[in-house]
């Protein structure tokens, strides 16, 4: 296996190809349409190209469309992974297809504004930039309880992992031997965003405004949200078992103090009836012990996939561009 120290700089020219990588689930509607818009620009602007574009199980048209696209377009690879994997396990899918000098990541909905591609690849040619990120100017649109979710969970990441994530996207060009990198991390539960913020590598960054979805709609409920947050923060930091540490350490010199008080009411021969702080003692030990047994559990349950060792993903078919297989 190649090692990351063997990975040499490649030149970068006018030459260098990019590969768009692009994870579709349920986009069957304007796949089609995103995938031209997207192709023109890179025409217009002379960006030699590839497309490795993954369908996570959908369920409607998406296939359909993406084997007429590839089979008509010698650029177009089509995968389609066995069942909804997951945005994450189609980008890994796609990151492992892609062969280009460099790689971009984006979404199938157009949110991720394509006019900004010519400006991405230049910085990675001509200003020798690995990794040019696209950052948000705002969240767009968004109800109050996500935003503030989402502030705590950026908050928490930054604090306790050193990764600041607050307005970071997917939408990210690479260097060859950044993802070359960024393969090489072992895990099976990838969180993308965080990983490629872990690899580090020289980069810039560049700003730009949501766009609405073209078409369909957002595959994110809130459950998959809380989901991806939590193994966002399990996979980067173990601090929340050091609170457990923390907290019971705290409620340890409580319980000294408490006791040296109950003793000494018991030797005076004043001891009352304290039903109170016995239930409130109850309560307290019991939740705190509940909420570390769960947050135990969190970091078992990725151990325990972790050394499942299951593929992040299966590809059920694959057509390279024009048809072959
Ligand atoms: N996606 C995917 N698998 C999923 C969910 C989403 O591949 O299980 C893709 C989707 O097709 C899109 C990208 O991930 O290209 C972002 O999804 P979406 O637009 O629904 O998310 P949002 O923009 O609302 O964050
Ligand atoms: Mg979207």
């Amino acid at each position: 296996m190649e090692t990351i120290q063997s990975i040499v700089d490649q030149e970068r020219s006018t030459n260098s190809i990019l590969s768009v990588v692009i994870p579709a689930y349920q986009e069957g509607s304007h796949i089609k349409n995103s995938i031209g818009v997207i192709e023109t620009i890179l025409i217009e602007n002379k960006i030699s190209y590839e497309f490795v574009i993954v369908d996570d199980g959908s369920k409607d048209n998406t296939w359909k469309e993406l084997e007429s696209l590839a089979r008509a377009n010698s650029k177009v690879t089509a995968l389609r992974l066995s069942r909804n994997f997951g945005k994450e396990s189609a980008l890994c899918a796609g990151l492992e297809y892609a062969s280009g000098d460099m790689i971009l990541v984006m979404d199938a909905d157009l949110q991720h504004p394509p006019e900004l591609i010519p400006q991405m690849v230049e910085a990675w040619r001509d200003q020798g930039y690995d990794v040019v990120e696209g950052i948000k100017n705002s969240r767009g649109r968004e109800n109050p309880f996500y935003h503030t979710f989402a502030k705590i969970f950026y908050y928490i990441l930054l604090k306790t992992a050193d990764i600041d994530l607050e307005n970071a996207s997917d939408y990210k060009l690479m260097d060859r031997k950044v993802v070359e990198a960024w393969k090489q991390l072992p895990e099976r539960t990838t969180f993308f965003r965080g990983m490629a913020s872990w690899v580090g590598f020289e980069r810039k960054q560049i700003r730009f405004d949501v766009a609405k979805r073209v078409n369909g709609r957002t595959k994110w409920s809130a459950y998959r949200l809380l989901r991806l947050a939590m193994n966002a923060i399990t996979s980067f930091t173990s601090v929340p078992l050091h609170c457990i540490t923390i907290l019971g350490i705290i409620i340890f010199i409580g319980t000294l103090i408490l006791g040296a008080q109950t003793l000494y009411m018991k030797l005076s021969g004043r001891a009352l009836d304290g039903f109170t702080t016995v239930i409130l003692l109850q309560l307290f030990i019991g939740s705190s012990i509940m909420i570390s047994l769960g947050m135990i559990g969190i970091y078992l349950t990725k151990i325990y996939h972790e050394v499942k060792g299951r593929p992040r993903y299966l590809v059920s078919n694959c057509i390279k561009g024009g048809g072959k297989k």
